[in-house]
């Protein structure tokens, strides 16, 4: 694969067909697989009559490019099964933000997008959604090693808040408005796992913790927070930086430092990029955040390359994201 930019992709795909053939690069480099079966192999592209376009269930005509599987006897596109799948939107726009999401450190604003790409702004926020169900669409397994937890709270500035606000009424902690996040760091890769939870307590940590890490063959950096005590006990070590006492790093990690850069960072896109999320969105965003964190050894070529691995098995309809 050469080098991706959003230069040389606009050359290379100036029609639909053209973006359907570098989608089929990006997802098949060696020969089509055929999403119904899984084989991959010599399918057979079945072209157009008319050489160029097909007409589609819907009534309109597409340049898509479908093939049929020689096993399965199944028909099948690059888009079939994937976060573009029965999208109006050109493959073309999709290509492009999903670019621009893996590789600008901060995002990119859904109203950017549908300014710059000319769609609805409803669908620009739902094309942002529907990339960061990919980016958390990631099979990579549980941390094991060194691993750096923390949390924040994300959100929430009671002055912008209406005087009648309901919020405000229970109000009183510093916190109370805020929505927590933890994010948990592998020390040796720089990977990292994030949740956003109710409320920050031992079994919900705990919980976090077992869903992400391989507890016998971590050990856990923390700071001196008492959520951390029973499950450390469960891993192969807990180390614990006491930062009332000035300690900051130990041998085996700097501390819980890997997370607040992680977190600082996220706070300051959040407040740039898109102003201020919903904590019903929240997760999703943290997500975003994550993956090209996790990420942040690749190039932006092969980021996105990894991207579009992850697109398979991704179909987030609208309900369930405004529920
Ligand atoms: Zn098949």
């Amino acid at each position: 694969m050469n080098k991706i930019t959003l230069g040389n992709m606009a050359s290379r795909i100036p029609t639909e067909a053209d973006a359907y053939i570098y989608l089929e690069t990006l997802r098949w480099p060696e020969k089509p697989i055929c999403p119904h079966c899984g084989v991959i192999g010599d399918h057979y592209y079945l072209k157009p009559e008319n050489g160029f376009s097909r007409g589609t269930t819907r009534g309109s005509v597409s340049e898509r490019r479908v093939w049929k599987c020689k096993d399965c006897r199944k028909q099948f596109s690059a888009t079939t099964n994937t976060v573009f799948h029965g999208s109006k939107v050109p493959l073309r726009t999709w290509l492009f933000v999903f670019f621009e999401m893996c590789c600008n450190k901060n995002g990119i604003a859904a109203r950017e997008i549908a300014r710059k790409y000319g769609v609805a702004p409803k669908t620009a926020w739902f094309m942002t959604q529907r990339i960061r169900e990919a980016m958390a669409n990631d099979s990579s397994g549980k941390l094991s090693g060194n691993i750096v937890m923390d949390e924040t709270y994300i959100g929430g500035k009671p002055e912008n808040w209406h005087k009648n606000d309901p919020r405000r009424a229970k109000d009183g902690y510093s916190t109370a408005h805020k929505t927590p996040v933890v994010a948990l760091i592998s020390e040796e890769t720089g990977e990292i796992r994030t949740k956003v939870i109710t409320t920050v307590s031992g079994p919900n940590i705990r919980q976090v913790i077992k869903e992400n890490v391989s507890l016998a063959t971590s050990i856990l950096h923390t700071d001196s927070a008492g959520v951390y005590r029973t499950i450390g006990k469960e891993m192969a070590g807990h180390h614990v930086v006491n930062h009332h006492v000035g300690q900051y790093v130990t041998e085996l990690s700097d501390g819980t430092n890997k997370a607040e850069n992680f977190f600082s960072q996220l706070k300051r896109s959040i407040s740039g990029t898109h102003h201020s999320i919903s904590p019903e969105h929240l997760s999703r965003y943290v997500t975003e955040f994550a993956y090209r964190h996790s990420t942040h050894g690749l190039s932006d070529t092969e980021r996105m390359v990894r991207l579009m691995a992850q697109t398979p098995g991704v179909r987030l309809s609208y309900r369930p994201l405004t529920n």
